[in-house]
């Protein structure tokens, strides 16, 4: 993504977004540029609920099925998340 408005990472869950279609939609359709797919559907949050904790926990959890070792994937997401638009704030 070379435009600006594209955020690399996604901004609740930090998975990089790469293409279009990584990214969420907004409620009439539309791209949304800060979260991803997974996270952001039609101008809601797929888990509207869930604690900056439990983020953390289900992003390690991805990470180490990707084949990384739990410490190191808790090393690496723990300090990232909470830069994070959707977190930021609270
Ligand atoms: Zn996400």
């Amino acid at each position: 993504m070379n435009d600006q408005k594209y955020q690399d990472i996604c901004q609740s869950c930090a998975m990089p977004m790469k293409k279009v279609a990584d990214y969420g939609t907004n409620q009439d359709g539309s791209q949304n540029y800060d979260y991803c797919m997974h996270c952001y559907q039609q101008g809601a949050f797929t888990q509207p609920d869930i604690s900056m904790d439990e983020m953390v926990k289900g992003c390690v959890g991805i990470m180490v099925q990707y084949g990384m070792g739990e410490q190191d994937a808790k090393a690496q997401i723990e300090p990232v998340i909470p830069t994070l638009k959707r977190w930021k704030k609270i």
